[in-house]
């Protein structure tokens, strides 16, 4: 089969469109024929390495799938080949304590699709059968390939672990990025009233499209202060901010006391110097959150079949320009998920 490939770390460059063995199928796993994949920001995590990192490589990246049942192994019977199915991309042990509470994203083997293991950048990918969810003939795989990674963490992060209340008032720093796409319009279905703060008009006025009630254009006011104006003097309910080290401090100051920050994840940099004096005297709490349990998913893909959620897609290449649609996530210019479609 063809997939998109990295033979060593680096840059865009190392990524290469080739000729890879095709997987092969095993008890309780299928083997699908990919149709869309998605790129997420991890994937350039993986292609770059980190310290401790030992894949085996040649490595396929990619978390995010959606695509045809060839084969099913031994013991599945819940899918059949023919199948369209959405791909959860938590990978979990299915054995230790976590997991047999449900809370498979706390399994102490978690790890993501394309993360530690071959990923969706290819025609073929075997994924465990608990994974895959039967997808309505009405939904697109490019679209449940563009929402599952982001569903999931925007769902378990707002819901599981922020359990935000309707009447809350809830700010989500930047306007682009999938999983504030997804997390405007579960906040918003929470029935919280929903802030964005972003760079430009135009990616606000695609966060107001999907239900954001208050804009703040950061180039134009300093936006802790105008949170602090826009809920008199008061602050918010919650905060996610996956931006990290160059909004957390603005975060901090738009909370309300015993306001609760998400965070999922971190685009501007990994370390900020933070002052303990506001977690206690302002009785925050700082909540982390990753991927999502396997009920998570269920819940939040049954959200986007039903049409009360969606995909926000910005662009679709084929799979042979794996390079160039990472290069695009990079630039950081387009708004909604990057799709990669894989015709054969
Ligand atoms: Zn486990």
């Amino acid at each position: 089969m063809k997939a998109v490939v990295f033979h060593q770390h680096g840059g865009p460059e190392v990524l290469k469109y080739q000729e890879v063995p095709s997987p092969t199928t095993a008890p309780g796993k299928v083997l699908v024929q990919v149709k869309a994949a998605a790129l997420n920001r991890l994937d350039l995590f993986v292609r770059e390495g980190w310290p401790g990192l030992k894949l085996q490589l040649p490595h396929i990246p990619g978390a995010d799938a959606s695509g045809v049942v060839l084969q099913v192994g031994d013991g599945v019977d819940q899918v059949a080949p023919g199948d369209r199915v959405a791909i959860n991309p938590t990978i979990s042990c299915d054995r230790c304590a976590y997991c047999l509470r449900g809370k498979h994203n706390l399994c102490v083997q978690h790890s993501i699709l394309g993360e530690f293991e071959p990923g969706t950048y290819a025609e073929q990918i075997v994924v465990p059968a608990a994974n895959v969810v039967q997808l309505p003939h009405h939904v697109t795989h490019a679209e449940a390939a563009a929402f599952s990674l982001v569903g999931i963490t925007a769902w378990q992060m707002l819901i599981t672990r922020g359990r935000v209340q309707p009447g809350e008032d809830v700010l989500i720093v930047g306007a682009g990025g999938g999983v504030n796409s997804a997390a405007i319009q579960i906040a918003k279905l929470a029935g919280a009233r929903v802030f964005v703060v972003g760079s430009n008009a135009a990616k606000l006025s695609a966060a107001e499209a999907l239900g954001a009630d208050v804009l703040i254009d950061r180039e134009k006011e300093d936006w802790p202060k105008a949170v602090f104006r826009l809920t008199g003097k008061r602050g918010v309910d919650v905060v996610v901010d996956n931006v990290g080290q160059a909004s957390w401090m603005g975060s901090i100051r738009a909370l309300r006391p015993g306001g609760r920050l998400l965070v999922v994840g971190t685009t501007s940099g990994p370390h900020f110097d933070l002052d303990i004096r506001y977690i206690f005297a302002k009785q925050m709490a700082i909540l982390g959150s990753t991927m999502g349990s396997r009920s998570d998913y269920a819940t939040v893909i049954q959200m986007l079949f039903d049409g009360r959620l969606r995909a926000v897609i910005g662009a679709q290449l084929p799979l042979s320009e794996g390079r160039q649609a990472q290069e695009l996530l990079a630039g950081g210019t387009v708004y909604g998920k990057i799709v990669l479609g894989v015709d054969s």
